[in-house]
């Protein structure tokens, strides 16, 4: 049974995102969802809003909080697990979130925070390295129209493409196309991932 989301897209496929912000992002949250539905959208992939909190209320104690505002995210590789390279303590406990707040395992959790950076100091618009058991990302507040996009797009399997109209360009604010485009391989891919699921 076809589904639309709230840009009008009819959908056989859905993504469901629970947001989070422990930031103030320069996009704004329902900006970002919107620009991800006009992105996927088009190619029959629904991007469904499940939930959002901000802070305080998304984490249990105030130390959390300020904490989690600036998030290391050690190497940011896509097979960062609870091996070497491992999820850093402040991605576990940000992940950690999704868990306590019971987000279906394939769903993905996306959390904005002030500030993201690599253990080598570089700052990152966002990051996709998420546990295996837990699709996730992380967008810095700094981020994009089309970070958080991009982002879930890694969750789903996607790679960064080169150009500039593509959605997995790099850096997103580089993005030229609105929206952005995906190849018809990029949405094979999306369709595939246990992330994504046919309605
Ligand atoms: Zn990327």
């Amino acid at each position: 049974m076809p589904i639309r989301d709230e840009q009008g897209n009819q959908c056989d496929h859905v993504v469901r995102l629970h947001l989070r912000s422990l930031g103030t992002p320069r996009v704004s949250e329902f900006t970002a969802l919107a620009n991800a539905q006009r992105t996927y959208g088009p190619h029959g992939i629904c991007i469904s809003f499940e939930s959002g909190m901000s802070m305080p209320q998304a984490v249990d104690t105030a130390t959390q909080c300020v904490e989690l505002v600036n998030v290391n995210v050690g190497t940011c590789l896509m097979n960062q697990g609870s091996f070497n390279p491992r999820m850093t303590g402040q991605q576990n406990a940000m992940f950690g979130i999704g868990d306590t707040q019971n987000v279906p395992q394939n769903n993905i959790l996306a959390v904005w925070v002030q500030n993201v950076r690599k253990e080598d100091g570089t700052r990152l618009a966002g990051c996709a390295s998420h546990p295996a058991d837990r699709g996730a990302c992380v967008v810095a507040a700094a981020g994009s129209p089309w970070t958080l996009a991009h982002e879930v797009g890694h969750v789903l399997g996607l790679v960064h493409q080169t150009g500039s109209r593509n959605l997995m360009s790099t850096p997103t604010s580089s993005i030229s196309a609105n929206p952005p485009q995906l190849s018809a391989t990029e949405v094979a891919t999306v369709k595939r991932s246990r992330y994504c699921q046919r309605v």
